[in-house]
């Protein structure tokens, strides 16, 4: 199968997470119903964090991070499903952008939500590696070189599925001539943050080649984790002598 979507940390991460699953949403195999996915209260926020950047000055007061940010909240969570665990995450949020305020040097982003794109042929001549597509992704920076990611949902420990993330979106930045030398996660439904450890071009390359290969060569095996409980192909699959908390 020749892969015909753009490589992305979600696109690298989901393959690896369960490539069955990602053929079957491919080839838009049937689902079972499930409920309310975590992804569109994401998708919500991070169109609400970019509002917030447009609508906020570039050394506000904290009063003034509490208004916008609550005014761009009520806008982007009508719908009462989201009211709640919205509220803890605007509260979680206030409180991380006051401290930056008074600790960042530089307080507004230089990138908000903005989408780079490196054409695969940039990508063959700097690394040395042939892929079938451009690599893209989407990229917050802030000031004094500074990377940051926000999570809606738990973010208990660091992953390597986040440190992909990470490993990809500094290597886009570096591609597109900008140094990285700090970088957060930061979780607004815990208020915690967590440093990634470094990591190396190789190290993201060879993710990316491992992708390739199971997509190229039809690699479509089951991953059973505790992530199947939450996927909507379950039918397809079969559990017995599967024990969830740990996989197989
Ligand atoms: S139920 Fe589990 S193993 Fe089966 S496709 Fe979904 S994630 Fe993969």
């Amino acid at each position: 199968m020749e892969l015909t979507q753009k490589i992305s940390p979600s696109l690298v991460n989901y393959v690896r997470q369960c490539p069955l699953r990602w053929k079957l949403d491919k080839i838009g195999a049937p689902q079972i119903p499930i409920y309310v996915k975590e992804a569109d209260l994401g998708f919500v926020f991070h169109n609400i964090i970019k509002l917030y950047f447009q609508n906020i000055h570039e050394r506000p007061t904290s009063k003034q991070i509490r208004s916008v940010a609550e005014k761009m909240f009520e806008v982007g969570y009508t719908l009462d499903t989201m009211k709640i665990k919205a509220k803890r995450l605007l509260e979680n949020f206030i409180q991380f952008e006051t401290n930056r305020l008074k600790t960042w040097r530089v307080y507004k982003p230089e990138m908000v939500e903005e989408k780079i794109e490196i054409g695969k042929d940039k990508i063959k001549s700097v690394l040395n590696i042939d892929v079938p597509e451009n690599f893209v992704t989407i990229i917050d920076f802030y000031g004094d070189k500074t990377w940051l990611d926000w999570k809606t949902g738990a973010m208990p420990y660091m992953t390597e599925g986040l440190q992909f993330q990470y490993g990809f979106s500094k290597l886009m930045l570096e591609l597109s001539e900008h140094m990285v030398e700090k970088a957060y996660f930061v979780s607004l439904s815990s208020g915690t943050q967590i440093e990634p450890p470094r990591t190396t071009t190789g190290w993201v390359l060879q993710i990316i080649k491992v992708v390739l290969n199971i997509v190229q060569n039809e690699r479509f095996r089951p991953h059973r984790t505790h992530l199947c409980n939450y996927c909507p192909y379950t039918l397809f699959c079969d559990f017995s002598n599967t024990c969830l908390f740990w996989g197989v």
